[in-house]
């Protein structure tokens, strides 16, 4: 090749280069461009335009549209617009160029989409097939949704997968509910999970009632009273979450048990309210009025009061010699000022204290009001 020549292909390649650079160039200015005006629609509160000019932007497909997709999305779910976070993280998967590890986490966020929004199939499946591959967070996902579905005992066993440690007080709430949900049926499975959740967190007081209940449908009253017994010392605070034991215990075991820990314990609320109820049960209707009464007068947090409501908005129609001595527990009950707890992680409030939040699955997140 002549010098000339030579210059000729220098040029050439030149020329090449600088288109090409001239075409990232623009191509960048579009992306930008598109991406302000998501950012425009979404500061203007117009989410299906957002959700449109960010399409533009993310199918150029860089790093910082993916990212700016993620976080509009987690915005909608936040602020409970499923609806669009579904439709933004579809499009997303629709987008071709996307990195299989982006991909990983944008399926995990609609997976969370799904089951926010309450359609607990889809998300079963979209974290199954995550979770199949080993990833840890769509493991916790099914986990919490197998819960949600009632399936305790697979969640339990995903639970099982997840935990690398000895003592799992996660797990021991995932056994003490599949426990008592498979007592009605047939107690001595139900036996052997509370058996199992105790295992799980020797030292879980929601694991020790649910193995008092067992105890208690299998006529093992002393193991049952034993159980309770270990359960308050571990959590005094759960003794409002202990009625479905000693009722199981029988009056013979429960009554001795509470009032012993009256004897150490006089000005506690919670416990008065507990005999009473077991007086209520044992027919001797005027002192479990006086002890519901007591506990009323006792109560500091507006826990005990809200259990009381609870217990009289269920309670059968009182026989007619008791009527008076309802009426003033109702009035009472009624009178008294009582907030809702409240579930430290989510905020949602319950009338009355609960192992798990119904609406965000945080185990033990209830706080007393004050
Ligand atoms: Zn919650």
């Amino acid at each position: 090749m002549t010098r000339q020549g030579w210059l000729l292909a220098a040029i050439a390649l030149l020329g090449a280069a600088l288109a090409l650079l001239a075409d990232r160039w623009w191509r960048r200015r579009q992306e930008a461009r598109a991406y302000l005006r998501g950012v425009r629609y979404v500061l203007s509160d117009d989410p299906d335009a957002a959700i449109a000019a960010l399409s533009d932007a993310a199918q150029l497909g860089t790093p910082e549209a993916v990212e700016t997709y993620l976080a509009l999305g987690a915005l909608f779910r936040r602020t409970g617009d499923l609806a669009h976070a579904i439709r933004l993280h579809r499009n997303m998967l629709l987008r071709p160029g996307l990195e299989p590890a982006r991909r990983v986490e944008v399926e995990r966020e609609l997976a969370h989409d799904y089951r926010r929004g309450g359609m607990l199939e889809e998300a079963l499946a979209a974290y199954r097939v995550l979770a199949d591959q080993g990833d840890r967070a769509a493991r916790e996902g099914l986990r919490d949704v197998l819960v949600d579905l009632g399936r305790l005992a697979e969640a339990a066993g995903v639970q099982r997968q997840l935990s690398s440690r000895a003592e799992d007080p996660l797990l021991a709430h995932l056994l003490a509910a599949q426990a008592r949900g498979e007592l009605a049926a047939d107690v001595e499975r139900g036996r052997a999970a509370a058996l199992a959740a105790v295992t799980a967190a020797p030292r879980s007081a929601d694991a020790l009632l649910a193995l008092a209940e067992a105890q208690g449908a299998a006529g093992l009253a002393p193991d049952a009273a034993e159980a309770i017994g270990a359960a308050l010392d571990e959590d005094p605070g759960a003794a409002l979450l202990a009625w479905p034991a000693l009722q199981a215990a029988g009056v013979a075991a429960a009554l001795p048990l509470v009032e012993a820990r009256l004897a150490l314990a006089p000005d506690d609320a919670p416990l008065h309210y507990l005999r009473g109820r077991v007086l209520q049960r044992a027919g001797r209707t005027p002192e479990a009025a006086a002890a519901l009464r007591r506990a009323l007068e006792l109560d500091v947090t507006g826990e005990t009061t809200l259990a009381m409501r609870d217990l009289l908005r269920e309670a059968e129609a009182p026989a007619p010699d008791e009527l008076a001595a309802r009426h003033d527990l109702l009035v009472l009950a009624l009178l008294r000022k009582a907030r809702p707890v409240r579930c430290a992680r989510c905020g949602a409030e319950s009338p009355v204290r609960q192992w798990r939040c119904r609406r965000c699955g945080a185990f033990e997140s209830f706080v007393a009001p004050g």
